[in-house]
């Protein structure tokens, strides 16, 4: 098979994957009830970003020649090496949902049972499945040999997480106050230890 096509095949499979993971957790917060819900336009904006760089823009390169004159050679270590980085991604993902269960929100939302979660993954980092996400954007800038698809991904999220994770945190010390203020002094953001 063409190294592209399988690109193209290993793309689709993960961003499938990514929703199916998804489903049973969304089905379960919606009986929650929400007490605080902020930025609800600039999160909307927000998500359309991501969505844009994570989805519509690659799956207009899988499947239009649009993007064709940016296109750049390919190696089947490329093709390796991101459909890898994808797994983890999914992997680290359906870890950060059953950690958080029904605290988790597509937008920034506190439910009136909220619990801060501090253990599983959410000891290492704070922003687990935002590390995640990065993951799937670097997954993506390694599987499409393309110089618009390959990095719209990073772009798309790094908008989303740089404009919101300063108000996520505002929003959660203002619910947890110092029980959150201790969390943060021992967990970095994405990366464990570093960043
Ligand atoms: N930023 C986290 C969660 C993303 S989902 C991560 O990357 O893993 C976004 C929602 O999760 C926010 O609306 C907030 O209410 C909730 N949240 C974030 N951190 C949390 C934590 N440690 N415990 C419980 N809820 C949390």
């Amino acid at each position: 098979m063409n190294l592209i096509i399988a690109a193209k095949i290993i793309w689709a499979i993960g961003v499938v994957g990514w929703y199916v993971i998804r489903i049973p957790f969304e089905r379960k917060v919606k009986r929650e009830k929400v007490v605080d819900a902020r930025h609800k336009v600039r999160e909307l904006i927000l998500l359309s970003c991501s969505t844009c760089g994570l989805g519509i823009i690659p799956l207009l390169w899988a499947t239009s020649e649009l993007f064709d004159f940016a296109d750049y050679p390919y190696s089947a270590v490329q093709l390796v090496l991101g459909a890898l980085t994808f797994a983890f991604s999914l992997w680290l993902f359906r870890r950060t949902h059953e950690d958080l269960g029904k605290n988790w929100s597509v937008t920034l939302e506190i439910k009136d049972s909220h619990k801060l979660i501090t253990g599983g993954v959410y000891r290492y980092v704070r922003h687990p499945m935002y590390s995640a996400f990065f993951l799937w954007a670097v997954a993506q800038l390694i599987l499409i040999p393309n110089w618009i698809a390959g990095p719209a991904g990073v772009i798309g999220f790094g908008i989303l997480y740089l404009f919101r994770v300063g108000r996520e945190e505002a929003m959660m010390l203002d619910t947890f106050g110092d029980e959150y203020r201790a969390y943060m002094t021992r967990t970095a953001r994405i990366v464990p230890g570093v960043l």
